[in-house]
């Protein structure tokens, strides 16, 4: 029996990193993949789409006059200058990963990576 086991440690070790390779293979293709463009909406309206693979800047209406200036720059998006008082769209910095979201609530603006 102690044989057996030895000879089974290998080919058993060899079967978790193949698995934890291939797992981890799968998380990065679904999570954290980059995305090809920007959604802006504005009160749950979609008003803009912006391709990440073009450095773009855009000024947008916000809710309650608030104007944001959002700039696409290799391949992520982010918000350059905004109205609002709390300046956290700003401070959130670039975003590029699918799914990633920069809110400014004054403005009921949601910019999305899609
Ligand atoms: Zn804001």
């Amino acid at each position: 029996m102690k044989i057996n086991a030895k000879k089974l440690i290998v080919p058993l070790c060899l079967a978790i990193v193949i698995a934890g390779c291939l797992v981890w293979i799968a998380l990065q293709n679904s999570c954290g993949k980059d995305g090809n463009a920007a959604e802006v909406r504005v009160s749950d309206r979609v008003i803009l789409r912006l391709p990440l693979d073009r450095d773009t800047k855009k000024e947008i209406n916000g809710a309650n006059g608030i104007r944001l200036t959002v700039v696409t720059h290799e391949g992520g998006v982010y918000v350059e200058s905004s109205g609002c008082p709390d300046k956290i769209c700003v401070n959130k910095g670039k975003i590029t990963s699918v799914g990633d979201t920069i809110v400014c609530l004054p403005a009921r603006t949601v910019i999305e990576v899609v």
